[in-house]
């Protein structure tokens, strides 16, 4: 049986990122950053005002104190989106607006509410106060310089990271295709919510949440129909996802029972196993395997071993024909209010909750046909084999919300 990591190792050496392709900055949110994005520009463009108010030289308002005014004639007016052709001069200054180009000569700006008219001479302003040089301007290139990396090839496009690239000017962006993932559920006890159940059945829960989870790790989700237990149905349904998808994930029948098809179809509609079973509670039965350049990951049908496989095995193997760099779950450190018992002799990776402030509650029932733990649970934590944590001990959560 393989470790975890070794699984891991033989999924992400197997499976390459997609090809390319270029979307409009607007579609950009949440894909992948396929080339490094240099910055065809300087940020801020141009030497700008941070305020309302007036550009000046600070020289000329050295000595101002509220009990001893300066004034300055008013040369000019600029407009945010204005061009300034005024030059500040010894003496003089320029009406500003915030975002409006610094004009030629001036060296700070001076916010309004720290001038007062001169209601005798509309040209004008008294200054109450000295200033710094470069007070209120905001220098060009201060945030981003010309020619400096914006964002990283592999990176995933935020909203910020988005944000910048507008500011930048970019409109079309080179991504990595979003994988297309086909969601397959086998059990012939399944049937679908909404529908009155006959004797024996149960409502199929897992191509939803998987569902879910695939669209959250950057891919397309299609779901496709129950397929019962027989081996013609599931390779009839391996064969109709893999040919319209990059990857099928399949849950339930990858185990040793008399109904466990999944393997046997996919073999035999060519497909290449690559390994059965991992090291990991739940979830030990799960399948990788290959056919041509589609991928199959059969994930147990239990609803929490299908979830803990697909954050473990699926999702990185997703962010990797992303062509993403990003690392797996997010790790947060925490402190246990409560123990976690491992008794067996695979990890257990077990459902808890982690609060805001850190704290991390064990859900009490760990087995893996909970729905409710799932419900409530925000994340994992690894439980080496027949290990006992206690209460107030510090872990680290494996977070699939953040
Ligand atoms: P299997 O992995 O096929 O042996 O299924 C293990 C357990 O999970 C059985 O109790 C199944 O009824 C249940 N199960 C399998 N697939 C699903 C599903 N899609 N939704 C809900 N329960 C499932
Ligand atoms: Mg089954």
């Amino acid at each position: 049986m393989l470790e975890l990591e070794d699984a891991l190792k033989r999924i992400l050496s197997t499976i390459q990122p997609l090809e390319h392709e270029t979307v409009a900055l607007t579609e950009a949110a949440d894909r992948v950053l396929a080339e490094p994005i240099v910055s065809p520009v300087d940020l801020p463009r141009f030497d700008n005002s941070a305020m309302d108010g007036y550009a000046v030289r600070a020289a000329d308002l050295a000595a101002t104190r509220a009990e001893a005014p300066v004034s300055l004639q008013v040369c000019g007016k600029v407009a945010a989106g204005g061009v300034s052709t005024d030059q500040v001069k010894a003496g003089t200054c320029v009406r500003l607006f915030t975002g409006s180009p610094l004009p030629e000569g001036a060296d700070a700006v001076v916010m309004q509410e720290d001038t007062r008219p001169d209601p005798s001479r509309p040209d004008t302003v008294w200054f109450l106060q000295a200033v710094r040089p470069w007070e209120n301007v905001r220098l060009r290139g201060e945030d981003v310089k010309r020619g400096t990396t914006l964002v990283a090839a592999g990176d995933r496009l935020t909203f910020g990271r988005i944000g910048l690239l507008a500011a930048a000017g970019l409109a079309g962006l080179c991504v990595s295709r979003q994988p297309r993932v086909g969601l397959l559920a086998t059990g012939s006890e399944l049937a679908e919510s909404g529908r009155s159940l006959q004797p024996g059945q149960i409502y199929e829960s897992n191509r939803v949440m998987l569902a879910g989870l695939v669209r959250r790790s950057g891919a397309q989700a299609e779901i496709f129909q129950l397929v019962p237990d027989t081996l013609e149905t599931t390779r009839a349904a391996l064969e109709t996802v893999l040919a319209r998808c990059d990857a099928a994930i399949t849950t339930g029948g990858v185990s040793v029972g008399e109904f466990d098809f999944v393997k046997a179809a996919f073999e035999q509609m060519g497909g290449e196993l690559n390994f059965w079973k991992v090291s990991i509670k739940p979830g030990k039965p799960f399948v990788f395997g290959r056919a041509g350049g589609k991928f199959l990951f059969g994930l147990p049908g239990n609803p929490v071993s299908a979830l803990v496989t697909f954050l473990l095995l699926a999702r990185p193997a997703l962010a990797r024909m992303q062509g993403a760099s990003e690392p797996g779950l997010s790790q947060c450190p925490g402190t246990l209010t409560g123990p976690l018992a491992n008794p067996v002799d695979r990890r257990h990776f077990m459902r808890v909750v982690q609060e805001p402030d850190g704290r991390v509650r064990p859900l009490g029932a760990q087995g893996s046909h909970f729905l409710s733990s799932i419900a409530n649970a925000n994340g994992l934590v690894d439980v080496p084999p027949r290990t006992s944590f206690a209460s107030g001990r510090a872990v680290t959560v494996l977070r699939w919300d953040c």
